[in-house]
């Protein structure tokens, strides 16, 4: 278990430290663009506590938090339109993922056909 780095730039970003695009906001979670998309639509959702990766937010956010955040990965599918058509949620957790920044973040995907899976086999 990593411990929570404050200086984390999605920590900056919750600050106001760091600008970003808003897509949606309430008051357990933060919904942003992507700075380097992988695909037409791609947003990263972030709860507002202090939690590195989706294991850590699981054993220790209250219900409340989790619901919220839950819900925030359908609410931008909605509003970036593309609920309708797909999307891929993904979260990477830890070294063998490549997680980059750690504060947990599902990254939200779409607006286009999002090909396979993974790339790594076996
Ligand atoms: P990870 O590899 O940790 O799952 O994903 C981190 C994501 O954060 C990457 O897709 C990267 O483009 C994005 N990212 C890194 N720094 C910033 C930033 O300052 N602003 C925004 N909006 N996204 C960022």
């Amino acid at each position: 278990n990593m411990a929570y780095d404050i200086n984390n730039i999605f920590a900056k970003i919750l600050r106001g430290e760091v600008p970003c695009e808003v897509i949606n906001e309430d008051e357990h979670t933060l919904s942003f663009a992507d700075i380097n998309p992988q695909a037409p639509v791609h947003i990263l959702v972030i709860p507002k506590g202090a939690f590195t990766d989706w294991s850590d937010f699981v054993s220790r956010a209250n219900p409340e938090e989790i619901v919220a955040f839950t819900k925030a990965i359908s609410r931008v599918a909605d509003l970036t339109g593309i609920s309708e058509t797909g999307y891929r949620v993904i979260s990477n957790v830890g070294v063998d993922s490549h997680q980059e920044v750690p504060h947990l973040h599902m990254h939200v995907l779409g607006g286009t056909a999002i090909g396979p899976l993974v790339t790594v086999k076996g």
